[in-house]
Protein backbone atom coordinates (compact mmCIF):
# COMPACT_ATOMS: atom_id res chain seq x y z
CA UNK A 1 0.00 0.00 0.00
CA UNK A 2 1.16 3.17 -0.70
CA UNK A 3 0.35 7.05 0.84
CA UNK A 4 0.59 10.03 -1.45
CA UNK A 5 1.33 13.21 0.56
CA UNK A 6 0.74 16.36 -0.81
CA UNK A 7 2.63 19.47 -0.06
CA UNK A 8 1.14 22.44 -0.14
CA UNK A 9 -1.62 23.53 1.69
CA UNK A 10 -1.67 19.38 3.00
CA UNK A 11 1.35 18.49 4.85
CA UNK A 12 1.94 22.46 4.82
CA UNK A 13 -0.41 24.59 5.73
CA UNK A 14 -0.30 27.06 3.87
CA UNK A 15 0.13 27.25 0.02
CA UNK A 16 4.27 27.86 -0.35
CA UNK A 17 4.71 28.52 -3.82
CA UNK A 18 1.85 31.07 -3.59
CA UNK A 19 3.61 32.66 -0.14
CA UNK A 20 7.10 32.43 -2.09
CA UNK A 21 5.42 34.40 -5.27
CA UNK A 22 3.40 36.71 -2.71
CA UNK A 23 6.51 37.69 -1.28
CA UNK A 24 9.45 37.94 -3.30
CA UNK A 25 7.64 38.48 -7.28
CA UNK A 26 6.55 41.49 -8.35
CA UNK A 27 2.79 41.72 -8.44
CA UNK A 28 2.55 40.79 -12.37
CA UNK A 29 2.76 36.81 -10.74
CA UNK A 30 -1.61 37.33 -10.42
CA UNK A 31 -1.51 37.93 -14.23
CA UNK A 32 0.54 35.08 -15.19
CA UNK A 33 -1.61 32.91 -12.59
CA UNK A 34 -4.74 34.79 -14.34
CA UNK A 35 -3.44 33.22 -17.93
CA UNK A 36 -3.17 30.18 -16.39
CA UNK A 37 -6.64 29.64 -14.71
CA UNK A 38 -8.15 31.30 -18.04
CA UNK A 39 -6.39 28.41 -20.34
CA UNK A 40 -4.31 30.60 -22.23
CA UNK A 41 -0.64 29.06 -20.85
CA UNK A 42 -0.25 25.42 -19.52
CA UNK A 43 0.56 25.18 -15.64
CA UNK A 44 4.16 24.52 -16.53
CA UNK A 45 4.28 27.19 -18.49
CA UNK A 46 2.68 29.32 -15.82
CA UNK A 47 5.08 28.02 -12.88
CA UNK A 48 8.38 28.79 -14.74
CA UNK A 49 7.35 32.12 -15.76
CA UNK A 50 6.36 32.67 -11.72
CA UNK A 51 9.22 31.37 -10.45
CA UNK A 52 11.51 33.22 -12.88
CA UNK A 53 10.56 36.31 -11.28
CA UNK A 54 11.20 35.57 -7.58
CA UNK A 55 13.52 37.91 -6.36
CA UNK A 56 15.95 37.18 -3.67
CA UNK A 57 19.19 35.82 -2.62
CA UNK A 58 19.96 32.38 -1.33
CA UNK A 59 19.98 33.45 1.83
CA UNK A 60 16.93 34.63 2.20
CA UNK A 61 14.87 32.61 0.44
CA UNK A 62 16.62 29.78 2.99
CA UNK A 63 15.18 31.58 5.48
CA UNK A 64 11.56 31.31 4.10
CA UNK A 65 11.66 27.86 3.45
CA UNK A 66 13.14 27.53 7.53
CA UNK A 67 10.05 28.98 8.20
CA UNK A 68 7.32 26.71 6.29
CA UNK A 69 4.83 25.55 8.86
CA UNK A 70 3.71 21.52 8.82
CA UNK A 71 0.35 20.15 9.70
CA UNK A 72 1.68 18.76 13.38
CA UNK A 73 -0.94 16.15 13.40
CA UNK A 74 1.35 14.72 10.40
CA UNK A 75 3.72 12.50 12.70
CA UNK A 76 1.45 10.85 14.61
CA UNK A 77 -0.43 9.50 11.12
CA UNK A 78 3.17 8.89 9.82
CA UNK A 79 4.10 6.78 12.35
CA UNK A 80 1.01 4.64 12.76
CA UNK A 81 1.09 3.61 8.75
CA UNK A 82 4.86 3.41 7.67
CA UNK A 83 4.79 0.12 10.38
CA UNK A 84 2.50 -1.56 7.04
CA UNK A 85 2.69 0.98 4.01
CA UNK A 86 4.83 3.06 2.41
CA UNK A 87 4.62 6.87 2.30
CA UNK A 88 5.81 9.67 -0.30
CA UNK A 89 5.17 13.36 -0.62
CA UNK A 90 4.12 13.91 -4.63
CA UNK A 91 4.10 17.68 -5.18
CA UNK A 92 3.78 19.82 -7.47
CA UNK A 93 5.24 22.58 -6.02
CA UNK A 94 9.23 22.70 -5.57
CA UNK A 95 11.46 20.01 -3.96
CA UNK A 96 14.03 21.94 -1.87
CA UNK A 97 11.33 23.87 0.20
CA UNK A 98 9.90 20.41 1.22
CA UNK A 99 13.01 19.05 1.92
CA UNK A 100 14.46 22.33 4.20
CA UNK A 101 10.53 21.93 5.76
CA UNK A 102 10.54 18.61 6.39
CA UNK A 103 13.80 18.45 7.82
CA UNK A 104 13.24 21.54 10.08
CA UNK A 105 10.00 19.85 11.72
CA UNK A 106 12.06 17.08 12.51
CA UNK A 107 10.34 14.41 10.23
CA UNK A 108 12.34 11.16 9.14
CA UNK A 109 13.32 10.80 5.61
CA UNK A 110 10.26 10.50 3.40
CA UNK A 111 11.06 10.61 -0.31
CA UNK A 112 9.68 13.56 -2.52
CA UNK A 113 8.87 13.41 -6.34
CA UNK A 114 8.43 17.58 -6.95
CA UNK A 115 9.81 19.84 -9.45
CA UNK A 116 13.33 20.98 -9.06
CA UNK A 117 14.13 24.29 -7.38
CA UNK A 118 17.46 25.92 -8.56
CA UNK A 119 19.41 28.49 -7.33
CA UNK A 120 21.04 30.91 -9.67
CA UNK A 121 21.76 34.32 -9.69
CA UNK A 122 19.85 36.62 -7.46
CA UNK A 123 16.47 34.21 -7.99
CA UNK A 124 15.47 30.76 -8.98
CA UNK A 125 15.18 28.44 -11.39
CA UNK A 126 12.80 25.71 -12.05
CA UNK A 127 13.27 22.05 -13.77
CA UNK A 128 10.27 19.50 -14.55
CA UNK A 129 11.96 15.95 -13.95
CA UNK A 130 8.43 14.07 -13.49
CA UNK A 131 7.00 15.83 -16.26
CA UNK A 132 4.40 13.05 -18.20
CA UNK A 133 3.18 14.56 -21.65
CA UNK A 134 0.83 11.68 -21.61
CA UNK A 135 -1.10 13.01 -18.91
CA UNK A 136 -4.37 15.58 -19.70
CA UNK A 137 -3.61 17.23 -16.24
CA UNK A 138 -0.56 18.77 -17.55
CA UNK A 139 0.94 19.56 -14.51
CA UNK A 140 4.82 19.76 -13.75
CA UNK A 141 4.74 16.82 -11.73
CA UNK A 142 2.14 14.09 -12.77
CA UNK A 143 0.77 12.54 -9.65
CA UNK A 144 -0.90 9.86 -11.56
CA UNK A 145 2.60 8.34 -13.07
CA UNK A 146 4.76 8.78 -10.26
CA UNK A 147 2.21 7.12 -7.75
CA UNK A 148 1.73 4.31 -10.18
CA UNK A 149 5.13 3.68 -10.54
CA UNK A 150 5.88 3.64 -6.50
CA UNK A 151 2.82 1.83 -5.90
CA UNK A 152 3.60 -1.33 -8.69
CA UNK A 153 6.09 -3.19 -6.61
CA UNK A 154 3.87 -2.43 -3.33
CA UNK A 155 0.94 -4.45 -4.28
CA UNK A 156 -0.80 -1.52 -6.54
CA UNK A 157 -3.14 0.10 -3.56
CA UNK A 158 -2.61 4.52 -3.54
CA UNK A 159 -4.55 6.18 -1.06
CA UNK A 160 -4.30 9.84 -1.88
CA UNK A 161 -4.19 12.92 0.16
CA UNK A 162 -4.83 16.12 -1.08
CA UNK A 163 -6.10 19.41 -1.67
CA UNK A 164 -6.04 20.83 -5.14
CA UNK A 165 -5.52 20.76 -8.85
CA UNK A 166 -2.21 19.25 -8.99
CA UNK A 167 -4.39 16.15 -7.08
CA UNK A 168 -7.23 15.55 -9.73
CA UNK A 169 -5.18 13.11 -12.34
CA UNK A 170 -3.98 10.91 -9.50
CA UNK A 171 -8.05 11.44 -7.19
CA UNK A 172 -9.36 9.68 -10.77
CA UNK A 173 -7.09 6.54 -10.15
CA UNK A 174 -6.41 6.01 -6.50
CA UNK A 175 -8.66 3.44 -4.35
CA UNK A 176 -9.01 5.82 -1.34
CA UNK A 177 -9.17 9.93 -1.71
CA UNK A 178 -9.03 12.20 1.23
CA UNK A 179 -9.53 15.44 -0.04
CA UNK A 180 -10.33 19.63 1.08
CA UNK A 181 -11.13 22.18 -0.89
CA UNK A 182 -10.88 22.24 -4.36
CA UNK A 183 -10.12 18.85 -4.41
CA UNK A 184 -13.36 17.82 -2.53
CA UNK A 185 -15.58 20.06 -4.68
CA UNK A 186 -14.05 18.65 -7.95
CA UNK A 187 -14.78 14.81 -6.19
CA UNK A 188 -18.09 16.11 -5.44
CA UNK A 189 -19.06 17.44 -8.69
CA UNK A 190 -17.44 14.61 -11.09
CA UNK A 191 -19.03 11.66 -8.57
CA UNK A 192 -15.20 10.57 -7.54
CA UNK A 193 -15.56 8.51 -4.03
CA UNK A 194 -14.04 10.74 -1.22
CA UNK A 195 -13.57 10.97 2.17
CA UNK A 196 -13.13 14.73 3.29
CA UNK A 197 -10.49 15.56 5.58
CA UNK A 198 -8.98 18.75 7.46
CA UNK A 199 -5.92 17.70 9.08
CA UNK A 200 -4.09 14.44 9.52
CA UNK A 201 -5.63 13.75 12.63
CA UNK A 202 -8.93 13.29 10.90
CA UNK A 203 -7.02 10.96 8.79
CA UNK A 204 -5.27 9.05 11.24
CA UNK A 205 -9.11 8.44 13.19
CA UNK A 206 -10.12 6.77 9.48
CA UNK A 207 -6.96 5.01 8.79
CA UNK A 208 -7.00 3.29 12.36
CA UNK A 209 -10.02 1.63 11.47
CA UNK A 210 -9.25 0.26 8.21
CA UNK A 211 -6.36 -2.47 10.31
CA UNK A 212 -3.70 -2.61 7.51
CA UNK A 213 -5.99 -3.08 4.77
CA UNK A 214 -8.36 0.09 3.32
CA UNK A 215 -11.65 -0.55 2.89
CA UNK A 216 -12.32 -0.90 -1.18
CA UNK A 217 -15.90 -0.49 -0.41
CA UNK A 218 -15.97 3.32 0.20
CA UNK A 219 -19.70 3.79 1.55
CA UNK A 220 -18.10 1.51 4.61
CA UNK A 221 -16.11 4.52 5.83
CA UNK A 222 -17.86 7.40 4.60
MG1 LIG B 1 -1.96 21.15 -2.49
ZN1 LIG C 1 -1.20 12.50 -14.26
Amino acid sequence: MLFVIDFDGTLALRDTVDSLLEKFAPAAWKDVEQDWLQERITAVECMGRQIRMVRADRETLEEFFQSIELDASFLPFYHHVCRYAAVAIVSDGLDHPIQVATHKAGLPNIPVFANRLDFVADGIDIAFPHLDAHCAAGNGVCKCAVARDLAQPLGGLMVLIGDGKSDICLARRADVVFAKKSLLAYCVANNIGHIPFDNFEDVLAVVRKWDAHPPMNLSLVA
